[in-house]
């Protein structure tokens, strides 16, 4: 039977640049590509990480199936149904189903409400109890889930009377409570101090595994991916350059860029030996508006060779089961 609960075709976000006097006499149009045409699939009980550097198209991934943005192009398929364009009550449908943790807890907070508003909030907008004690043991149970224990002693607090591994805990008690089926989680751990990083993590696996929920994992950070994911996807520029099992992209790397990223994480990614040695990477990230022609990476890779940049834009290809690559050279 097909599991998948999420399925996304040639999904493509472009923005328009203001106009110059002169391109709108030639009726021109410049884009920012923040999204190009990606196609993955998640299925239902799994991790699925979308990993990168800042700018390369994964939060506006995450907004993309949050539909908290419109695409340009391309489709969206959620438990067998396409979801591309919704109409406001099937968006409010859909956004009960799709929930959101965002990486910044205290801003996506309102300082004045009380741990118990907060949750309580989605739960008088979906219209899920009209009986404030009926909603009292959801929020409970809720915390509970989150191992906000006892829920009584958190759910007076304000957010400033939290600690940063606390309010992340009730922004994801928040997502909880209204029984998703998936949750995208936009670096839900970057803003956090180190020493409770991987408590949080921990805790939302355990969750993902109790609920047998599916997150979309949206991070920058690789050592954190390959603990928490099951599959990986990286990011270039608005394009996927690799995607596959967790262990296999971080063990047997193929792509320059994702080589280079691994390289980049100093310490041993999730205790183990970084056989990888440094892979230079050239410069900095190009605009988007400008998107370099053939590989997108050409500009940076040590490795590019004349038809890297001559030849059409390299695809993704099957480089062992499961494992795809998008390099002119390697795969
Ligand atoms: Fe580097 Fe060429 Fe592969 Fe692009 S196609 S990643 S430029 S080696």
């Amino acid at each position: 039977m097909d599991n998948v609960i999420v399925k996304v075709e040639n999904l493509k976000k472009w923005f328009p640049i203001r106009r110059t006097i002169g391109e709108l006499f030639r009726h021109e149009q410049k884009w920012v590509r923040a999204v190009d045409g990606i196609t993955f699939s998640i299925d239902k009980g799994k991790i699925f990480g979308l990993v990168g550097e800042s700018g390369c198209g994964k939060t506006t991934t995450g907004k993309l199936l949050m539909k908290l943005l419109e695409p340009t192009g391309g489709k969206i398929m959620f438990e067998g149904k396409d979801v591309t364009h919704l109409e406001p009550e099937a968006l409010k449908k859909y956004r009960r189903s799709v929930q959101m943790i965002f990486q910044d807890p205290y801003a996506s907070m309102n300082p004045r409400f009380r741990a118990r508003d907060v949750l309580e909030e989605p739960l008088i907008i979906h219209h899920i109890s009209e009986d404030r004690a009926e909603r009292e043991k959801l929020v409970s149970r809720a915390l509970e889930e989150v191992r906000l224990i006892p829920p009584e002693e958190f759910m007076s607090r304000f957010p400033h009377m939290l600690s940063g591994g606390q309010r992340q805990r009730v922004a994801t008690a928040r997502t909880l409570i209204l029984s998703p089926s998936m949750i995208v989680a936009d670096e839900p751990v970057s803003m956090i101090d180190l020493s409770t990083r991987a408590e949080i993590l921990h805790m939302m696996k355990a969750v993902q595994r109790e609920l047998n929920l599916t997150y979309l994992y949206i991070t920058h950070d690789l050592s954190t991916a390959r603990y928490f994911t099951d599959q990986i996807a990286v990011m270039y520029l608005g394009k996927i350059v690799e995607m596959g099992e967790s262990d296999e992209i971080i063990d047997h790397p193929v792509h320059p860029y994702t080589k280079a990223l691994i390289a980049a994480v100093c310490e041993p990614v999730s205790g183990k030996v970084n056989r990888i040695k440094e892979v230079p990477i050239k410069g900095e990230v190009p605009s988007a508006e400008d998107i370099p022609r053939g590989c997108r990476f050409h500009p940076r890779c040590v490795y590019a060779r004349t038809q890297c940049w001559k030849e059409e834009e390299p695809q993704l290809v099957e480089v062992s089961s499961g494992h795809w690559a998008a390099c002119r050279i390697f795969a």
